[in-house]
């Protein structure tokens, strides 16, 4: 999808970006290529390095190596910075100002944007109604969508939300999404970390899903689901140990492993019969084949270990 892609078409783009912090390296020669327009997900466990590269791109965090671009190679990073919000760590709101006032109070220090646009953004995260109360009469979905409206002020092209739905109960979650997945429309960028494949695949467009600071995959989800439900063939043979040695001297064969006496090839289904045919010559015969259809949370359980993605 991305080797179609000019940089122009490109929000964010990544070459080798790499974080050592001592002997941990928190990311490890990231190239990312996220589509203007799209909302984007960075999914991968704890410690998989999201919030470092994040940081980052906003200048948070010195990169020990590579290199990054947001929105335009013509105008300066300090200006794309200017067309950027970002939610990496939660704002600290004013418990005993309203909402209203703890937006103005952002909107006078950003110096981003007219006291007009207040009334609309707290009427687009459903905050219109309870905008004069304090602050600390707001349930957790409310200062959430309090730090969205703060994050929209000067209407960014890029948002960056770090695990936006972190500590929510599931009704204040599915509330957030849905506002997460009208905010990426009208051409703007959302790039939004998360642990959550359900998240990642729920509201966003593409992701990138990284172990241990490494890119693992990143693409289209839809295209990804597709390609894991297709390309991967259980194959039961007459002579398993014959069939792994043939195979695994085909340059279109990807990864072999055997599961309770049925080996598990990656290849193209449609290459199915080329494979029994390969087989076949050397006297080894198939006697049951299926496609496998691994979901997107198998994938992701499996490339990231479903666990603590802890770099050491
Ligand atoms: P989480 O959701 O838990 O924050 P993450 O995927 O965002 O996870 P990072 O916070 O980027 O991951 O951390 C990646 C690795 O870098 C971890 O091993 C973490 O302990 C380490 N790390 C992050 N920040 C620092 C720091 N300031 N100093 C030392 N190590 C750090």
């Amino acid at each position: 999808m991305t080797a179609q892609m000019t940089s122009s078409d490109l929000a964010i783009e990544t070459v080798s970006l790499t974080k050592h912090y001592g002997r941990i390296v928190a990311v490890d020669g990231l190239s990312l290529a996220v589509p203007r327009g799209q909302i984007f997900g960075l999914l991968g466990p704890n410690g998989s390095g999201k919030t470092t590269t994040m940081g980052m791109l906003l200048g948070l965090v010195k990169p020990t190596s590579g290199r990054f671009r947001l929105l335009d190679a013509s105008i300066s990073y300090r200006e794309a910075l200017r067309r950027t919000g970002a939610i990496v760590e939660n704002p600290c709101f004013y418990p005993y100002l309203s909402g209203r006032d703890n937006l103005a109070y952002f909107q006078g220090i950003s110096g981003k944007s007219n006291r007009g646009e207040l009334n609309e953004l707290l009427e687009r995260v459903g905050l219109a109604a309870r905008a004069n109360d304090r602050f600390r009469t707001y349930s957790q979905g409310m200062k959430q969508r309090l730090g969205l409206a703060y994050v929209l002020l000067g209407d960014p092209e890029i948002l960056f939300l770090d695990e936006p739905t972190n500590g929510m109960d599931p009704d204040g979650m599915a509330e957030i999404r849905d506002l997460i997945r009208s905010l990426g429309t009208g051409g703007r960028t959302v790039l939004l970390s998360s642990h959550l494949l359900h998240e990642v695949e729920q509201v966003c467009d593409s992701v990138a899903i990284l172990s241990r600071g490494r890119l693992i995959v990143q693409g289209g989800i839809h295209d990804l689901v597709h390609s894991l439900a297709r390309d991967r063939l259980r194959v039961r043979t007459t002579d398993n140990e014959k069939a792994i040695e043939i195979l695994s001297a085909l340059e279109w064969v990807g990864e072999i492993t055997v599961e309770n006496g049925t080996i598990v090839v990656a290849v193209p289904a449609e290459r199915s019969p080329e494979l029994t045919a390969v087989l076949g010559r050397s006297d080894v015969y198939v006697a049951e084949m299926s496609a496998e259809q691994m979901s997107l949370e198998q994938y992701y359980f499996k490339v990231t270990g479903g666990g603590d993605g802890e770099a050491g």
